[in-house]
Order: structure tokens, then sequence, then C-alpha cells
């Protein structure tokens, strides 16, 4: 039976390089000591289960990022189990819908959540979990030097994540170990992670962008990941500069080389940049050129152009490398290594091991590569769908959705799935000519979600990221999310929700409130007459989720009502 490829990797790193640093504290952890320590808790997780076989069984965890998360996570894949993560920012209903829909055996605690872990398996769950304990702490302890992580069938285990939640209840997406290898390993190809890599670690661990991007797929390359947590952005730009300031040199940490986040990350890096006072602020500067660190990517939510090129002129030229994906499928499409691959507004090309097509949503036609111009001269739009071994198997206990979100191919080569995406195809001068052989040919643009980013207005459709990116670009708005209104007369109106910048208000016409007349005058220019939002609410704040994304259906409501 062949062993887990993750610990193939870990064991073949160099054992005394570090693996993990807890930011705060300084603490270093090795790969040889983590495969110890996997190995122990692992058999720890075994004895805890008694008789019970722990093949495919989930055991969910809820413990602080940091070591002790990678060491329980790792051991619950040495025991062949499905890893279901848990996250302390959960409300008690959301740890109990996520213990009852995924059927844990068991739960896994730290020391710190042991009480929240207790109390939510009092309310009722000692009948539903199969082993009604709490381990606590599973890492520490005596460590042998005998490390038993063979034997494991490859894809018994795996890894269980629910999706953001952004659109509906989320769902439970079971991703098997090789799915987990697989998408890990594309990125490995795409973006090159290696033992030199420094990636400083600022994401929730329970989405797939935090857990494969900036977790798994490092490990595998053998880098050193760093946690600093909770996020806080006084204490990124501090660890950012470290390496740059004019200090003594035996506390010295090393520079960080790899950055992967949220759009909202960046933005609020961004805005509380010029806080910093000297030396603090050139070294953060220095911190950021390219040639210290390395690459920094965006994803899971759109980029806004103007975040792009204001990261840009703070770093010294360095150019946010933008990627789409979703828990379903990880990684799918990405820009490329070379700042000519990094177009504004695309999210690239297939990565490695990912086939993806565009499929008319109305007619179920696939579009043809090539046909990048309809008769309109207009890109023709259509939902991605994808397919390849980095694509998830099912969701879980919900054949319903399952079925309703893949569908055959005709070519007789596997299933797609239906990614709920609209995006088009757009051959970009210039782009698609390095030694990336993943990338080449028309670049993806996202048009949004089908169910609520493209709004159906008066027979036209119209994508909300387009008119989202224009509205950001002005300089009286800091926020926006363009939804589309139920209208008698439109089918669907264009409307805008959108946070001012402070200070911004009276510059509207003659000194009053900037309002939706300045709004339409400033956007003419740039977008049809038909895209230009009808109405403009402003707000405080748009609520946004864990991962910065917005729900848009509830923002409707809470804003315009219910009849919208
Ligand atoms: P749910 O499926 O529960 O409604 P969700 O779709 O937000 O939640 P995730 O799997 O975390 O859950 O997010 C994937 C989605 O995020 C994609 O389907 C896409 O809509 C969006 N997304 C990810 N990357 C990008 C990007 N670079 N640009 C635009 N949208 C993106
Ligand atoms: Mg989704």
């Amino acid at each position: 039976l062949p062993r887990l490829a993750v610990f193939e990797a870990i064991a073949s790193h160099e054992p005394q390089s570090s693996a993990v640093i807890h930011c705060t504290s300084g603490r270093h952890f090795t790969y040889g000591g983590l495969l110890k320590d996997v190995a122990n808790a692992k058999d720890k997780l075994c004895q805890a289960a008694g008789d019970q076989s722990m093949d495919g069984q989930r055991v969910a965890f809820l413990v602080e990022n940091g070591y002790d998360y990678v060491v329980t996570l790792l051991s619950i894949l040495g025991c062949n189990s499905i890893a279901v993560p848990l996250s302390s920012g959960f409300p008690a209903s959301e740890l109990r819908y996520i213990l009852e829909n995924s059927e844990t055996l068991m739960l896994v605690s730290s020391t710190k959540f042991q009480s929240k872990a207790e109390e939510v398996v009092k309310e009722g769950l000692e009948k539903t979990l199969k082993l009604a304990t709490v381990q606590k702490h599973l890492a520490g302890g005596k460590s042998t030097d005998q490390v038993q992580l063979d034997n494991l069938k490859d894809d018994a285990g795996g890894m269980m994540l629910y999706t953001s939640g952004t659109t509906s209840r989320p769902k439970g997406v079971l991703l098997p170990n090789s799915v987990l290898t697989a998408q890990s390993q594309s990125l490995l190809q795409a973006w090159k992670y290696t033992g030199s890599d420094h990636l400083l670690h600022v994401l929730p661990l329970h989405h797939i962008h935090g857990t494969v991007n900036a977790l798994l797929a490092p490990l595998f390359a053998g880098s050193c990941i760093e946690f600093l947590f909770p996020f806080n952005v006084k204490a990124v730009w501090d660890r950012l500069a470290a390496p740059f300031l004019p200090t003594s040199d035996s506390l010295k940490k090393p520079s960080i080389t790899f950055l992967t986040v949220v759009p909202t990350i960046y933005n609020r890096l961004l805005s509380s940049h010029p806080e910093l006072k000297s030396p603090e602020l050139e070294a953060s500067r220095e911190a950021l050129s390219p040639s210290n660190l390395r690459l920094n990517i965006s994803g899971s939510a759109a980029l806004p152009t103007p975040t792009k090129s204001a990261w840009s002129e703070l770093s010294n030229g360095n150019v946010l490398l933008e990627r789409y994906g979703m828990t379903e499928v990880g990684m799918a499409l990405s820009c490329g290594l070379d700042y000519a691959d990094r177009v504004d507004g695309s999210v690239g090309w297939p990565l490695p091991f990912v086939e993806a097509r565009l499929v008319n949503s109305e007619t179920g036609a696939v579009i043809p590569l090539g046909e990048e111009k309809d008769s309109n001269g207009k890109e023709p739009e259509g939902e991605i769908q994808l397919r390849g071994p980095t694509v998830f198997k099912k969701y879980w206990r919900n054949e319903k959705a399952t079925s309703e979100e893949f569908v055959d191919g005709e070519d007789g080569k596997g299933r797609w799935f239906k990614t709920g995406d609209a995006a088009i195809r757009r051959e970009v001068e210039g782009a698609g000519q390095s030694d990336q052989d993943w990338a080449r040919g028309p670049m993806y643009f996202i048009r949004g979600r089908k169910s609520v980013d493209i709004i159906k207005s008066g027979g036209e459709k119209v994508s909300a990221l387009e008119i989202e990116r224009e509205l950001l670009s002005l300089p009286q708005i800091s926020e926006a999310a363009v939804v589309g209104v139920a209208s008698e007369q439109w089918g669907q109106k264009v409307a805008a929700v959108v946070v001012l910048r402070p200070g911004q208000a009276t510059t509207g016409r003659g000194g009053k409130t900037w309002g939706v007349m300045d709004m339409r005058r400033a956007l003419k220019e740039k977008l049809a007459n038909y895209k230009i939002p009808q109405e403009m609410k402003v707000v405080d704040a748009i609520p946004k989720n864990a991962m910065g994304k917005i729900n848009k259906k509830s923002l409707v409501k809470e804003v315009f009502g219910d009849d919208a």
C-alpha cells in the first residue's frame, strides 16, 4: 500500500530545517521533530479510538493556528481518517452543524478550546458523536524515535472542508488524500515553492486557501511556515520589516519570501501602512520589494485593480499574482510567475493537471477555445467547468448537490464540475510566452457568480465584478458591491452599495454630498449606459464573512428590503 505522499515529502526534507515558526514567541519546529510528533499524536488518537477502526472516519479538531494544528491535522491523516478542521471563530450553532453534518467520530481540541469543545458536545451531541470524547492536546509528550507512518491507505482519509457559505449553508467537500496531493503538486509546479521559501501564514486554516496553498503545499516543498495568529495588521508590518531594521544581528529574522492572502487583507495592509514611522516605514518597503518578497498572491475574491497598483507602488514594483479557486477544486486558474503574465483583471490560465472549459449557460454548448469574439465582437461568456485529479469527489452526504453540480463529458474522459462562476477568455498581447508551458493561450477573466453577479437587465447580461472594478477606481469609494435588484421595467436593475472614503462625502456637485448622480457622471466615460448603477446606497460597512466575501443575497435584502 502506498504511503501518503505528504509524509513521504516531509520525511525527505532535511530533518534539521525549520518547518514551522510561531511569529510571536519565535519558537521553531523542525521537519524531523514534526515527523516524530505526528507519529506520537497518531498513536494517541488510535488508542483513544480503542477497537473502532479509524479508516475513513471523520475526526474534527478545534486547535489554534500553529504547530499543534499542523501536528493534529497530519496525525488524523496518519490514521487514515478524514480531518474536519473547525474554527474557533464559529459560534456554537455552526460548530454543532458541522459536527452533526460530518458525523464526526471524535473531536480533538487544544487546551485553550477544551471547554468550548466540551460545551458544544454536551448540548445533545453525545448521541451523535460516536465517541463523544474531546481529546485534548495531541502534540507534545514523549517523542519516539520510531516513526510509524507506514501502511497508510491512500484514499481512505483526507480532509473535509466546508465551503465559505457565501451563497448558502456551507457544504462539506470531501477531498481524499490523492486530491490534496494533486492540488498541492499543481501549485508546486506553477508557483515553484522551494525549501528556501519562508511563508507568512495569517489566514484561517479551515478553508482551502489557508490549508492547501499556505500549509500543505509548503510542507510538500520543505518551506518554512511562520504563523502569525491572530491576524493583526500592525504585527504583520512589524514582522515584514524586522529583517531590514538596523538592529543587532543575533535576533535577525529571515525575510518573508512568500505571502498569499485575500484582497481585503492587502487593502487593510495598504491603508494602515501610512501609520508606520521610520525606520519601520523604509524597512517594510524594502521587505516587499521583489528581491525579498519573491511571490505575493491574491485570491478567494476578485482583486481590485487599484489595490494591485497601490501594492506595486508601495513595494518597489512587486506585482500581485491573482489566481482563482474554490473549496471543491483547490486552485484552478492562475496568472504566471512572469510579470507579463499577471494581467490586470485576469486570473490567468488553467493550472497544471487542471482541464477547464467555458459553457454557454443558456444553450449548454461548449465555447470552443479560439472563439474569443462572437458576431457582435464581444467575448462570449460562459460557466467555468473543470475536471482532473484536483477536483473533489462529492459533497458529503449530499447526493442531490453532487449530481447537480457535475455533468458528464461526451468524450468519455470523465465528468466536469460546474463551478457556478462565469468567465470570458481573451488573448492578451505579450502574455503567455514564459517558460511555464501551462500558461498559454487566451487568459480567463472572471465575471462573477452566475447566481448573483450576472445581472440580467433589459435583455443585457451585466457583470457585477466589472462594475465593481470601475466603482473602486473612483477616489470617493473604498468598498463596493454591485447587485441586481428586481425591477418591473428591466427585470433586474443594476444597483450599487458603497462605502465612501472618509472626507469624500462632500465632493459632489456644488459641494453637496457625493451621490448617485455624481457616481453616474463619473462612470459615463468608462461603462456603457446600461451597466451604470441606477441606484446607489451608501453604508458604513459592507458585511463580509471570514474569507472577506459578500453574501449578495442577504445584502440585497438588508439594503433594498425583502421585495427587492
Ligand atoms: P459557498 O459555496 O458556500 O456559497 P464560496 O463559494 O464563497 O461559498 P469558497 O469555495 O471558499 O466558498 O469560494 C469559492 C468562490 O470564490 C469561487 O466560486 C468564486 O466565486 C470566488 N473566487 C475565488 N477566487 C476568485 C477570484 N480570484 N476572483 C473572483 N472570484 C473568486
Ligand atoms: Mg461555492
